[in-house]
């Protein structure tokens, strides 16, 4: 007798996380490291969200919210939406799941980019979805390239932007006629988890305006990037009432904790924090971009926390020295890496090493 799992989840990968900080500091007997590898904020957090949790800690033993009202209102409030077009999540990530959970059924078609943030591919592939991949052109998503792909099976569009792991953009003249030229039964998710780091005056900053008009987008946010909560898995989705509704069903009754309520609604009234991360952000990609040219290095311009550089040498390879040399980054493909902006002192520190490595 063999035990039988899903067809479906047969040939999916685990996630394999960057290794911590810790471990590479055992492996290797360095007192320092610094990880520029999972986009994490290097200025930590709001001071107002660690406040939050500290108060919220003598009620452990209480569940969570489990409808969030609170932070739902927060979010409606400071975004000009209804209560009940917001769903919390843990995490993008979990969201990613529930999206596919909700929609996909086996053999339908789901239309993403490659390279782009993984989980899309893996929760389709996890739903007996069939995944229409579309290469980037120039490090950047090519919506003609995915409007052609569509076809009567088609049932999601994923776009990310600006996307994980190239940092690139497309501009709202670019979204408004993709959007435009979508049936309308066909859902398209907006994943933002970049937004607040964005410069360029062409970037669809109001991407909830477009709610009203389009039915079927799916608006996803996170305060894991530029709220530096990744710890704490905690993000938000908007989307008509409609949707939310239908995805609130399949959703764990208590999935966003209670800390990360608490905090998540914090860090939403601090402005001053998110303001110093995008200027922290903006100075350190300024830097970056200055030594990569001055080296030779070729860059995807990037309008997000990390830059996707071609390092000339096998990635792996960089990576691993870089890592020997106590700096992490992500290989990410051939001769590229995907390096986090750091504070400026972790970013000096990166590119001593580099050029060390180089
Ligand atoms: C980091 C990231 C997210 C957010 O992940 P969380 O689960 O909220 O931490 C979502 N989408 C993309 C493209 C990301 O890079």
């Amino acid at each position: 007798m063999t035990i039988a799992f899903r067809p479906q989840i047969k040939d999916l990968q685990a996630y394999k996380p960057g290794k911590p900080v810790k471990d590479v500091k055992k492996e290797y007997g360095l007192d320092r490291v610094i990880k520029l590898a999972s986009n994490e904020n290097p200025l930590g957090c709001s001071e107002k969200a660690k406040q939050a949790i500290q108060d919220a800690l003598d009620h452990l033993n209480i569940y969570p919210d489990g409808n969030t009202t609170d932070l739902k209102e927060a979010i409606a409030t400071k975004f000009n939406v209804k209560t009940t077009q917001v769903l919390p999540s843990s995490g993008s990530d979990e969201m990613v799941d529930q999206i596919s959970k909700t929609f996909i059924q086996e053999g339908d078609e789901v239309i993403m980019a490659d390279i782009t943030f993984p989980r899309y591919i893996s929760t389709c592939k996890m739903m007996g979805g069939v995944p229409v991949v579309v290469p980037l052109k120039n490090h950047t998503y090519d919506l003609d390239g995915m409007k052609e792909k569509i076809t009567d099976k088609t049932r999601l569009i994923w776009l990310c932007n600006p996307n994980n792991p190239t940092g690139t953009m497309f501009t709202k003249d670019v979204l408004d006629e993709f959007l435009q030229s979508v049936p309308k039964d066909i859902v398209v998710i907006y994943d933002e988890a970049y937004q607040e780091y964005v410069t360029r005056e062409d970037y669809p900053k109001d991407s909830l305006a477009y709610l009203p008009d389009y039915p079927n987008l799916i608006i996803m946010r996170t305060f894991s990037k530029a709220y530096g909560l990744a710890a704490l898995r905690v993000g938000y989705t908007v989307a008509s009432e409609e949707i939310i509704e239908h995805i609130n069903k399949i959703r764990g009754p208590f999935n966003v904790n209670t800390l990360a309520q608490v905090a998540a609604i914090a860090a939403l009234g601090d402005e001053e924090f998110l303001q110093r991360s995008y200027d922290v952000n903006k100075e350190g990609k300024r830097y970056l971009y200055k030594v990569f040219q001055e080296l030779n290095l070729e860059f995807a311009p990037s309008e997000t926390n990390h830059i996707l550089v071609d390092v000339k040498k096998d990635a792996q390879e960089i990576f691993v020295e870089l890592q020997k040399r106590g700096v992490i980054v992500r290989p990410i493909y051939g001769t590229f890496i995907r390096v986090s902006i750091g504070t400026m002192e972790e970013n000096i520190t990166f590119v001593e090493k580099l050029q060390e490595v180089l």
